[in-house]
């Protein structure tokens, strides 16, 4: 396949846009060459600048579960665009979509409408911080929260104690306030509050971990982690941006039959326009202006197209018969084939899944936290991504990423992509 076109692109946008893109992980930076740019897209396929058809497993990042240009998303979008595109004023549809997405999730009362997952989570945690008048939070290493000040913060050691930030950018005085702890280790966590009693406001948490690679909670972590917020007086947010009606209608919680305190949404919540959400019981969510004094706010929040996009989303995944199970089903059949494939070849991996989350780890080891993730051979998943690219497969271009399945894949193309990986891996 010859991406002719989308390098000439790439070189203009480049003289423009910092690194010619808008958001880092596209610009294909740690993978090498130069990123596809997209023409359209329909259903699971990507049709990119060159006229090239590519099976999409990275689907806008998540928010594509039933496919690219899901039809009743797009009329909804239409229909609603010719009425108006913003007021910044309350309308009924923000009431619809917020009682869909609260009797979908467990444990929530209200839900307020953002306009991105960062934004979400940045004001969850503003919100924890002035619910418990407390200011440090707990962060894991390897999880992605978004680009707001307070988790931009490095993964190191798990003994230490105290971040440094990672951007330049970041202070040192906000880093102070974010507490690192290695993903899957109560331990390490319970030492955290002991060293900082009374201080801790929240945990928050990918309760299955979507940016070092796919990495799920091991039994009982999650479990701990609410019983030791209880046990301090701290809150415990969910960061289900990435598995927000992903894994189950009710996220990890419904999931792992687990309810945190605030949930944060984005992605799918949204059905490809920018949309997020932080969410939880009455309690907490009256902490917020206009009714408390927490205060966050929004021009485009609540945006007409984006809650029409969002409302014509819930409303399909709500009522859409066995489509979890089918989720589940196909990746469970990918995984299969990629095990197979990859084992034929003699290659070292590990694969880490839940539901229609996955990843293929180069390395043996199992992949439980950030350290055991960077165990990867990054040498070999640039071959394998640039490989599959070839064979008109789109994977995430890098190797800390998570596979996003979309119910629109056939299973002729989770077959034509488990020959594809054969393939590839003959060649690693
Ligand atoms: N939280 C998680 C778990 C995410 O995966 C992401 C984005 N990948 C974010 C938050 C940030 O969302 P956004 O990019 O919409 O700001």
């Amino acid at each position: 396949m010859l991406y002719t076109r989308s390098s000439q692109l790439f070189a203009e946008a480049s003289e423009v846009l910092p690194g010619g893109v808008n958001s880092p992980v596209r610009a294909f930076k740690s993978v090498g060459g130069t990123p596809i740019f997209a023409k359209e897209a329909k259903g699971a396929y990507l049709y990119d600048e060159d006229g090239n058809r590519l099976i999409d497993y990275i689907n806008s990042w998540g928010p594509m579960l039933l496919g690219h240009a899901y039809e009743p998303v797009v009329t909804a979008v239409i229909e609603k665009a010719k009425k108006g595109t913003s007021f910044g004023m309350p309308t009924e549809l923000e009431t619809e979509i917020a009682k869909l997405a609260l009797s979908m999730v467990p444990g929530i009362e209200k839900i307020r409408f953002v306009n991105s997952g960062t934004e979400a989570c940045m004001s969850a945690v503003r919100l924890a911080r002035g619910f418990t008048n407390r200011d440090k939070i707990i962060k894991f290493a390897g999880c992605y929260h978004g680009h707001s000040d307070s988790f931009l913060i490095q993964a190191g050691s798990g003994a230490i104690t105290f971040g440094a930030p990672n951007s330049p950018g970041v202070t040192q005085g906000t880093a102070k306030d974010t507490l690192l702890a290695r993903y899957n280790d109560l331990d390490n966590v319970r030492s955290l509050f002991e060293a900082n009693k009374n201080e801790i406001a929240a945990i928050i948490i990918e309760p299955v971990a979507g940016n070092m690679g796919c990495v799920p909670p091991q039994e009982g972590f999650l479990k701990g982690l609410r019983a030791l917020c209880d046990e301090h007086g701290a809150l415990l947010i969910f960061d289900e941006v990435m598995t927000g009606f992903r894994l189950s209608k009710g996220g990890a919680q419904e999931l792992f039959g687990i309810n945190a305190d605030i949930v944060t949404f984005g992605k799918v919540i949204g059905g490809g326009l920018p949309v997020g959400a932080f969410a939880a019981r009455n309690e907490i969510m009256n902490y917020l202006a206009p009714l408390g004094p927490v205060y966050q706010a929004g021009t485009l929040s609540g945006n007409p197209l984006a809650m029409a996009a969002g409302l014509a989303m819930l409303q399909d995944i709500n009522t859409n018969e066995g489509l979890f199970e089918r989720l589940e089903q196909k990746t469970a059949y990918l995984e299969k084939g990629i095990r197979k494939q990859l084992e034929k070849a003699g290659v070292v991996f590990t694969i880490n899944r839940v539901g229609s989350m996955i990843s293929v780890h180069f390395d043996e080891r199992p992949v439980v936290d950030f350290d055991t993730a960077k165990n990867g051979d990054n040498e070999s998943f640039k071959k394998f991504f640039h490989g599959l690219l070839q064979e008109g497969i789109y994977i995430a271009p890098s190797a800390y990423e998570t596979w996003f399945i979309t119910d629109a894949l056939t299973y002729e193309d989770l077959d034509f992509t488990i020959a594809a990986v054969g393939k590839v891996a003959a060649t690693l």
